[in-house]
């Protein structure tokens, strides 16, 4: 009887997966239960119990796939550097420094150099020690501005404590800042002019137009103001034109009552870092809830004893919402496929020229 009551409310471009198979699964069992105890069974009865509105609410909620999108995304590069090949012309390439040893920052920059592989690009990877100086990641910098064959190139962050990365930053031509970072194209990009795009917003840009999601005269509220998340995707969603055109409020650890300013939001843009901090009844019914945080935390079930969250309580937030982010699977695929993107811009010569 269950799955009855199940594939009559589904509809077809539900998806189920992970957290969300158990919250739905809950709440099916819960209105099946319900369900029975009712003198008849009458569909429109079913429909409007509470227990069966708030699973409607579940069931409208769609996953912004991040997997799905930049495997998409990709496959479009791939076709291009393709072209690009047949041409003769020249095969984009990326370099990213790493220093020290940081796991997190192992496991980005590994997979950076993993999706250069997959869509034909060239990619250079230069390993510092943690103990190299500014002065020796400069001169590397410096190599990397020189180099005609690097289009693009990144320096993976954080650098260890004894290393300024405002110094660092500042020392990468723009031209090849495809992270975004430097103050020249966060300058332009705030003016709406060409410019690197920093890769997180940009990626958060492309999950809003994939899916076409409306964002004009939409009330945006952006938690957490970091130079390479919250500020930037403020600034490029209250630009005109699509995605834009919102009135944004951008949030930070000085906001006062936090859950009010968010309960106003038709789009919740979550970068502030601390795991599941978002909560259900912050989220107004039909939000779109883009959760930009990877916070690792402990996880007995798992196999070592961790498990990545977001900003977000998915659990008791995805029930209130028309679209959200998954974590891991949403935001972070997407920041490595904006990276790409830049490093076909830059190899293009798109925003500053050949
Ligand atoms: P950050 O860590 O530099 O800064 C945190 C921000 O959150 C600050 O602006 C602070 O004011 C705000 N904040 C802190 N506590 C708060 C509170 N109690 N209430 C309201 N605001 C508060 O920010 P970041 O570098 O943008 O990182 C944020 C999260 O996003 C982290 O989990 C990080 O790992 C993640 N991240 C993910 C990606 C990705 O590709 N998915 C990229 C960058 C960062």
């Amino acid at each position: 009887m269950a799955p009855v009551l199940g594939d009559e409310m589904i509809g077809s471009d539900f998806k189920i997966s992970g957290a969300f198979k158990n919250l739905y699964n809950r709440q099916l069992t819960q209105i099946y239960e319900h369900a029975r105890n009712l003198v008849s069974l009458r569909k429109e009865l079913i429909f409007h119990h509470p227990i069966a509105q708030s699973l409607h609410h579940s069931i409208i909620m769609q996953l912004l796939d991040g997997k799905l999108l930049s495997e998409q995304i990709k496959a479009e590069l791939a076709a291009e550097v393709e072209q690009i090949k047949m041409q003769g012309g020249k095969i984009p390439h990326l370099a990213a420094i790493i220093v020290g040893e940081n796991p997190a920052s192992q496991v980005y920059v590994s997979s950076k150099i993993r999706s250069c592989e997959q869509v034909g690009f060239k990619s250079s990877l230069v390993r510092c020690e943690a103990a190299t100086t500014q002065e020796e990641l400069l001169a590397i910098v410096q190599k990397l501005n020189d180099d005609p064959d690097v289009d693009g190139f990144i320096v993976q962050l954080p650098l260890p404590k004894h290393i300024d990365e405002e110094a660092v930053t500042l020392a990468i031509d723009p031209k090849k800042d495809v992270d975004g970072f430097h103050p020249v194209n966060f300058g332009r990009m705030a003016q709406g002019l060409p410019a690197f795009l920093p890769a997180t917003p940009m990626g958060i840009l492309e999950i809003l137009r994939r899916y076409n999601i409306e964002t004009s005269g939409k009330h945006c509220v952006v938690l957490g103001r970091s130079n390479i998340v919250g500020t930037p995707i403020s600034i490029l969603l209250s630009r005109k034109g699509y995605p834009g055109d919102c009135t944004v409020t951008l949030t930070h650890s000085r906001t006062q009552d936090l859950p009010a300013e968010v309960r106003r939001a038709d789009i919740i843009i979550a970068a502030i870092g601390i795991p599941e901090f978002v909560k259900g009844d912050w989220v107004k019914e039909g939000a779109v809830v883009i959760d930009v945080g990877i916070n690792r935390i402990p996880d007995e079930s798992k196999k070592n004893g961790t498990r990545i969250a977001g900003d977000v309580d998915f659990e008791s937030v995805a029930p209130h919402c028309s679209f959200i982010t998954p974590v891991p699977g949403g935001v972070g695929l997407m920041t490595v496929a904006a990276l790409m993107m830049n490093t076909l811009k830059a190899c293009k010569g798109e925003i500053y020229g050949r």
